[in-house]
């Protein structure tokens, strides 16, 4: 206490006399120090805003939410190509921070995910903080960042790509969009892109496909040139719709036994038209009539609707109705009223596959619902000659092994037809036929021989 350096009696003093107070060389100095800090505070505030409004004035910062359809072509475009040396040079990539997107592909041209996939895989920008230069003095910033809300369908983290450059260099973001749309272009060109519902959401199923022609798919005689006339004339008919107030849709369904090539047709399909096909199979455990009705509101653009196993939204309704089971799976109405909801606005292309006929209620087949329906059978002799053309055209010139090879299968009674007792009428389907010749590619003798095994394997349990 004897060293305290303010006495009590001064503290008293000071508050009767102020200058008392300043007077004293400690209490000044605390002043002034602190009187520093408030000014370093206020001038770090000052030269921060001013940064900021700096920053505001001078560059310009364009934000691409993942939700976006030109997201994906972004990262694609900061991360690519190259397939262009010229356009990589010009942009000296200073992103070290990379992550891996890896898309499959079924090989098999019907894009069945049972069989062998390729996997691809591409390098795109990760999360934070990249320097891209475009040109000599010009840079962009990219910024890509997660966010603290998700997707509420998917669960997964929303993100964001900012792309930041100096406000002179405004116009350099037009030509990056238009760089990064050419390039998704180009990706697409000749490819068709399959969408599957994924929850709320419609997501490419792997990489965008080779575009199938509809050459490759072989139907009977007349029956894809009767339905391709058909789309084709709806498609030129969109004021006839409108000025009726009909709306702008029309519906197909394919039904007949599996591996008859009404997946391949369809593809094919809209590969020929331009448009991408975006795909529910109806018999997946976890569709509900609110999922499917949502999803179809929010189709994606130019695309064709493909209904797979829509009889199994009857099956439901008969298993409900049996043993009162409820799982989530779509109910017939539900059906009905996602097909009655189709097509605001755009035209609407949808097609719907079963091979159970039998199974459907005639409640589907009125006009909108289903306007055309078309039974994609059991290989018939036509279908065979045809694939057989295909496959071995180019050695059997004279075409004699396709006579050869149609009379075997005329034989084994594949065409339907009973030949005596032994040999009872059956069928076979075009999927077994192309397995045939894939097996003896440019080996005519070895399909003839092998023919029998196209024969129908029947399982007695
Ligand atoms: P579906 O949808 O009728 O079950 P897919 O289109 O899935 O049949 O065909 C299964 C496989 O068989 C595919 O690899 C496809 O290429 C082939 N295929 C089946 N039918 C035909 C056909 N009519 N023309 C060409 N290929 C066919």
């Amino acid at each position: 206490m004897a060293d305290s350096p303010i006495p009590p009696s001064a503290s008293l003093s000071a508050i009767l006399n102020p200058n008392a107070l300043f007077d004293n060389p400690l209490f000044a100095g605390g002043i002034g120090l602190a009187g520093l800090g408030a000014a370093a505070a206020f001038a770090r505030r000052a030269v921060l805003s001013g940064g900021a409004m700096l920053r505001r004035r001078m560059l310009v910062n364009v934000e691409i939410s993942r939700r976006d359809p030109s997201y994906p072509w972004i990262l694609a475009w900061l991360s690519q190509p190259r397939e262009n040396p010229g356009f990589v040079a010009s942009r000296l990539t200073r992103i070290h921070n990379l992550s891996v997107a890896t898309s499959t592909r079924s090989l098999d041209p019907a894009g069945s995910h049972t069989g062998p996939v390729q996997a691809s895989f591409f390098l795109q920008p990760g999360y934070g903080r990249h320097i891209i230069r475009m040109r000599d003095g010009v840079y962009i910033a990219v910024n890509r960042e997660k966010t603290s809300t998700a997707n509420m369908s998917t669960g997964e983290p929303h993100e964001t790509v900012t792309l930041t450059a100096l406000w002179p260099h405004r116009h350099i973001f037009e030509e990056v969009f238009t760089q990064a749309h050419a390039l998704s272009a180009r990706a697409h060109e000749g490819k068709t892109v399959v969408y599957a519902a994924r929850k709320l959401e419609w997501a490419p199923l792997g990489e965008p496909r080779k575009k199938r022609p509809l050459g490759s798919v072989i139907l009977d005689e007349g029956v894809k040139e009767g339905i391709v006339a058909d789309v084709q004339d709806f498609l030129s008919r969109q004021k006839w719709y409108v000025d009726r107030g009909i709306p702008y849709r029309r519906g197909y369904l394919l039904y007949g036994p599996p591996g008859s090539g009404k997946s391949s047709f369809i593809q094919a399909l809209a590969g020929e038209l331009d448009y991408s096909v975006a795909m529910i199979n109806l018999s997946e455990v976890g569709v509900t009539d609110d999922h499917l009705s949502y999803l179809l509101t929010k189709l994606p653009k130019r695309s064709i609707l493909l209904l797979e196993d829509a009889d199994a939204a009857f099956q439901n309704r008969k298993q409900r109705e049996a043993d009162g089971y409820s799982g989530p799976t779509v109910t017939f109405s539900g059906l009905l009223n996602a097909l009655d909801g189709l097509a605001a606005g755009e035209e609407r292309i949808a097609f719907l596959t079963t091979n159970h006929i039998d199974r459907l209620d005639p409640a589907l087949i009125r006009p909108g619902r289903v306007d055309m329906m078309v039974r994609i059978g059991e290989a018939t002799r036509y279908q065979a000659g045809q694939m057989w053309d295909r496959f071995y055209g180019d050695i059997d010139a004279d075409g004699s092994g396709r006579e050869r090879f149609l009379r075997r299968l005329d034989q084994l009674g594949l065409f339907g037809e009973a030949r005596g007792s032994d040999v009872p009428a059956r069928h076979t389907s075009t999927a077994a036929i192309q397995g045939l010749f894939l097996f003896n590619k440019n080996d005519m003798e070895g399909a003839i021989n092998m023919a029998e095994g196209l024969i129908p394997r029947t399982f007695e349990p």
